[in-house]
């Protein structure tokens, strides 16, 4: 059976990336319909919006979508593409995996952590005020009457909501992939000894769903010390659930800790539908030079396979990954110490390499 997928290539290295992961993926043996649609700042002349309806209809009908990054350009009066993407299809789970491979020049080589980030709600729900505007003015002026708290009149605002819906949901999430994927412990980050109201309901919502799933360890973290705790002893931990913002900066941290963003994989999943794509960017600077790694977007792919329950066909490609970076002949400038970069190769010949250890 042929899996129907969307694919949006994005922009940036994203093409080159996606083209690599399509090949890995078919050389697995599995079968793609691929339906390709464009996103981003380069569709506006045509379609007057970044993110066209056909894009959203294409994710909704095929259900699963496999995605490059896509370039938020500064001061251009839309949101980005990818945060619309995960509230307009309420892919409400971020799952971020980090993982040690031999061969990789880092520090750590036990590091085996999945980050389950919520992704609609926090900082990150893009309420927000500017500074000088008639709306500020008001909103500073209802939180005087309301709560007696003085705010600068020059002040921008964001808003930052947490509820109990959405942390119920998040919170369930990780812990049903961790007794899924026979893991043993979930960590839960917050700030709640700061704001009480919104990290102290995500940590009271947290601590309650926990109950419901006594075969699985519980315990929480303060975020400034889990940053402290991650880099001393990242070993530690197993699946990390947390608020939208501290998510977003712990994945980067963890994506640090097993060699860079170039092995960060990720996906975006719902109850509807299930977006995968990397942690990082569109790193405008290498676009079009063959140069960035693609095992971020191709283990994006392997989690897309693990979703579609095509799990041999996941494994075949993460153990070809791996033997790739554990080899270290075939690799793309970032996996390399500085002195040796001059014999890295180029997004597709790392792609060439994969395909033939697959046989
Ligand atoms: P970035 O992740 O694109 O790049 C930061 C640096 O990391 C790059 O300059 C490069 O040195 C390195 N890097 C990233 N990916 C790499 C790869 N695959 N191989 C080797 N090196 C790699 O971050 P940025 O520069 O902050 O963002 C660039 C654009 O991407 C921005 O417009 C941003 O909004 C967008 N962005 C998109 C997504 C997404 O599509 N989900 C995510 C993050 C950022």
């Amino acid at each position: 059976m042929a899996y129907n997928i969307t694919l949006i290539p994005g922009d940036g290295i994203g093409p080159e990336l996606t083209e690599a992961t399509r090949r890995v993926l078919e050389a697995t043996g599995v079968t793609f319909n691929w339906d390709v649609v464009d996103a981003g700042v380069d569709v506006i002349e045509k379609h007057g919006t970044p993110l066209p309806e056909h894009v959203l209809e294409s994710i909704r009908s095929n259900k699963v979508a496999l995605k490059g990054p896509i370039t938020t350009p500064v001061g251009y009066g839309f949101r980005s593409v990818n945060v619309s993407l995960r509230k307009m299809l309420d892919l409400y789970a971020c799952l971020r995996p980090c993982k040690s491979y031999a061969g990789t020049p880092t520090y750590f080589n036990d590091v085996d952590v999945v980050i389950v980030r919520e992704n609609t709600e926090d900082l990150y729900a893009g309420i927000e005020f500017e500074k000088g505007n008639r709306e500020t003015a008001e909103i500073i002026q209802a939180i005087q009457r309301l709560s007696g708290s003085e705010i600068r009149p020059d002040s921008g605002i964001s808003i930052k909501p947490i509820s109990v819906t959405g942390t119920q949901r998040i919170v369930r999430f990780a812990f049903e992939y961790a007794r899924t994927n026979g893991r043993k412990k979930v960590t839960a980050l917050h700030k709640a000894n700061i704001m009480k109201f919104t990290d102290g309901l995500f940590l009271s919502v947290a601590r309650e769903v926990a109950e419901s799933y006594p075969d699985i360890e519980f315990e929480d973290r303060i975020i400034d010390n889990m940053a402290m705790q991650m880099v001393k002893n990242p070993a530690q931990f197993d699946v990390i659930v947390c608020p939208n913002l501290y998510g977003d900066i712990v994945s980067d941290l963890g994506a640090g800790l097993v060699g860079g963003l170039g092995l960060a994989p990720g996906a975006n999943i719902g109850d509807e539908a299930a977006l995968f794509e990397p942690t990082h960017g569109s790193a405008p600077k290498y676009k079009g030079m063959n140069k960035a790694n693609p095992m971020a977007q191709m283990l994006s792919g392997v989690l897309m396979l693990r979703h579609l329950g095509e799990f041999g066909a996941a494994d075949r490609l993460e153990n070809a990954i791996a033997a790739v970076i554990s080899e270290g002949k075939k690799v793309s400038y970032d996996l390399l110490p500085m002195d040796q970069r001059d014999r890295a190769v180029g997004t597709s010949q790392v792609a060439d390499a994969i395909i033939e250890r697959m046989g």
